[in-house]
Parts: structure tokens; C-alpha cells; sequence
């Protein structure tokens, strides 16, 4: 479910969503992107939509176009929450990804619902020129550690993951960071030039990979490896 349309975190890996909306000719530049246009009739689209789709709905994801808890914007996040609910008195469950900060009221909707975070790096420095209007790190981990302590799923999306030419880490403080999620996914930096530049991105990726499926089944948490990040050499 996208209920905006643009994104003031303003990703620069590529966001692929701003990619494809300028490809169509709905955005027409990055600052307009970044300039967020709430679909302000989103409830009464979802009364007509929800008794029509329901037998048809396994869940719904929030967003694959936009982010549904935007830094600076309480307004989105007001609504992504009363879409959720109206989602879940219908008996559908949400999964959310945000690279904003999850709000706790999170907590009171439904216990099947899963919420989630985008984490490429700890490095403030790379989130502000990476993620320039989202959410810093730690608080973006705070807010989804609080909805883990108070009894709801969780899970964290480590994707795009960067080349070493983007940045030099290490990816295990990463895992260890989210070691208390139920899920962990990870994929590789598609759309970049500089990720396609580095010489060994084909082995760093499978390397990684590994080492994230390692991590998850020493610590019980689901995983999974997105398409075309494990590939053969
Ligand atoms: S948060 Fe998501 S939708 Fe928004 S700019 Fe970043 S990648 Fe694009």
C-alpha cells in the first residue's frame, strides 16, 4: 500500500521508487520527489477496497514507494497507523518498513502484524549522505528494540548493503545490532555504478551473504537472501 506519493528520506543509493516514477513521468525531479503528497481520501479508498479484496489479501506491505512512518511528517505516520487499523479490524495483517522511527502505538494494533527497519551501516556519517531526511541510526533501532520489548515481531531489512569502495564496515556489528529481531533480510546494492565498479562484488556479496545466513542460524532468526545477491563467481 503506497498512500504518499514521494519521499523526503530522499535515499541516494538509488531509491528505485523515484527511479520509477521519474521514468513514467510522475515525478519530474529529485526536489519534487522529496516533497510528499499524502492521498488524503486513503480511509474511504480502503472501506470501498477492503470488503471487495479481503478474501484475497495474505497481508499488506507498507510501502514499497514511499515510507509509511516519514521523519517530520506526523501526519503519514497518523494515517499509515488509522490504515493499519482499519486493516486489521478486517483481519488483515501489515508488515512495515521504515527508515523513519516506528511509533509505539505500533504496539496496541494487532500481535500478527510484523514491523521493520532499514539498516545499511552505523556509520551516522553514511546515513546522512546515503539517507539524508530519514531517521538517524539509533534511533531508528531504539524505536524498533521498543516494539521488540513490547511483545511485537520484528525484523530488519539490510539492503542495499554497500561495497567496501561505498564504505568500510563491519557487517557483524550490524547482525549483532538486530540479533533481537525475528527476521533478518539481506540484499545486495543493485542500480550503482560504484557497487558494480568494485572488482570483487560478486564474491564480497556471496561472502556476506554467508555470513548473515551463519549469523541467523547460530541465534534462531528467520532469514532470507534476496535475488541476485548470492551469484556465481
Ligand atoms: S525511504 Fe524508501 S521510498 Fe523513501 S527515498 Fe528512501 S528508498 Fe526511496
Amino acid at each position: 500500500m503506497n498512500h504518499v506519493q514521494g519521499c523526503a528520506h530522499g535515499c541516494k543509493y538509488p531509491c528505485y521508487a523515484f527511479l520509477l516514477k521519474k521514468r513514467f513521468g510522475q515525478i519530474k525531479d529529485y526536489d519534487s520527489w522529496l516533497e510528499p503528497y499524502l492521498v488524503s481520501n486513503t480511509l474511504e479508498l480502503l472501506d470501498k477496497e477492503i470488503p471487495r479484496l479481503r478474501d484475497k489479501i495474505q497481508s499488506v506491505q507498507l510501502c514499497f514507494t514511499t515510507d509509511p512512518f516519514m521523519q517530520g511528517y506526523p501526519e503519514i505516520s497518523a494515517m499509515s497507523i488509522a490504515a493499519m487499523r482499519k486493516l486489521n479490524e478486517a483481519g488483515i495483517k501489515c508488515t512495515t518498513l521504515t527508515k523513519g522511527l516506528l511509533p509505539i502505538e505500533l504496539a496496541q494494533l494487532s500481535p500478527e502484524n510484523e514491523y521493520g527497519i532499514t539498516l545499511i551501516s552505523l556509520d551516522e556519517t553514511y546515513r546522512e549522505k546515503m539517507e539524508p531526511g530519514a531517521a538517524s541510526y539509533t534511533e531508528r533501532l531504539a524505536a524498533l528494540r521498543a516494539l521488540h520489548d513490547a511483545g511485537c515481531r520484528t525484523w530488519v531489512s539490510i539492503e542495499p548493503y554497500p561495497t567496501p569502495n561505498m564504505i568500510e564496515q563491519d557487517l557483524n556489528k550490524i547482525l549483532e545490532a538486530v540479533a533481537f529481531t525475528d527476521r533478518i533480510i539481506f540484499g545486495r546494492t543493485n542500480y550503482s555504478k560504484m557497487a558494480n565498479a568494485y572488482r570483487r562484488h560478486k564474491h564480497f556479496y556471496n561472502v556476506c551473504a554467508t555470513e548473515v545466513i551463519t549469523f541467523c542460524q547460530e541465534h534462531g532468526i528467520d532469514y532470507h537472501i534476496k535475488e541476485k545477491t548470492i551469484t556465481e563467481e
